[in-house]
């Protein structure tokens, strides 16, 4: 990465610190992801200064191909940026090895997809404990820790159907459930409602809405502005840039 150099070690721990004092949890600075595919290049990310507080419900919102799951990769540790400065919980992630970049994919953050990633073969129950059993936790805790995850989506009578006895809404309430069940500190989802019909989407907006008034820092892509109205800010990106960054005065299924 270009401009790490030119800071040095005191610099970055400062910079960490501070961000953490100012209960900075996301921040990025001239973040980019560029694709060379023969002779094009693709700069998916060109150049992103973002910056989240813990406990902000944000919605990245852009039409198709503007960038937003790269980003969203990017701010999940999922992929790696081609340039720029991303801190995450006031440490740099290019400063991180492979053993801490595994336990905060799996800890630090939860995933939700839209389409749901869920193990077809597997039950409600053993999807949510999957990333107990990454982290180690032993059995009987696990089983606990998924059964509270489910309830807390509304899915206790569910927990021993697999993925092909749910309805759709039902499948991505176990994906949150899932992402939810290490207590991440933040919650990403792209598109999560991309599969699902209005009326369960809108479900799916009353839960993140439930879970972000419980504390839960959420990142919320899409490209539709009115499940982006649920988010209490809109980042709108462009053609891997941001556009506009907005307030929303009343968002969308806010209790008052
Ligand atoms: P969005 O999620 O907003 O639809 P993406 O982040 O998926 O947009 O893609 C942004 C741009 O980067 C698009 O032009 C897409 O074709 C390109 N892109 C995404 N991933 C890759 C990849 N792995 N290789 C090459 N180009 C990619
Ligand atoms: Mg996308």
């Amino acid at each position: 990465m270009a401009n790490v150099g030119v800071l040095d070690k005191v610099d970055k721990l400062e910079r960490g610190e501070q961000l953490r004092r100012d209960g900075i949890i996301i921040r990025t600075w001239d973040l980019m992801k560029t694709y060379v595919m023969g002779d094009q290049t693709i700069h998916a990310v060109a150049g992103v200064d973002i910056e989240i507080h813990k406990g902000e419900y944000v919605a990245i919102m852009g039409p198709s191909g503007s960038g937003k799951s790269t980003l969203m990769n990017l701010i999940g540790c999922l992929d790696t940026p081609s340039a720029g400065l991303y801190y995450l919980n006031g440490k740099l992630v290019s400063d991180m090895d492979d053993d801490e970049l595994a336990r905060i994919r799996n800890k630090e953050i939860g995933f939700v997809f839209q389409t749901f990633n869920l193990l077809a073969r597997a039950t409600a129950l053993h999807n949510v404990e999957l990333p107990l059993i990454y982290s180690g936790i032993p059995s009987k805790e696990r089983i606990e820790r998924a059964k509270l995850a489910l309830k807390e989506v509304d899915l206790t009578e569910r927990m021993n159907h697999k993925p092909s006895e749910l309805s759709g809404g039902q499948r991505q309430r176990v994906a949150v459930a899932r992402a939810l069940v290490n207590n991440p500190s933040i919650l990403l989802a792209d598109e999560p409602t991309g599969a699902l019909d209005t009326a369960t989407g809108v479900e799916i907006m009353a839960l993140f809405a439930r879970l972000h008034q419980r504390g839960n820092t959420i990142v919320l892509v899409t490209h539709e502005h009115d499940i982006a109205l649920h988010a209490h800010r809109v980042i709108h990106i462009r053609d891997g840039k941001v556009e506009r960054d907005e307030r929303v005065e009343h968002p969308i299924g806010e209790k008052t």
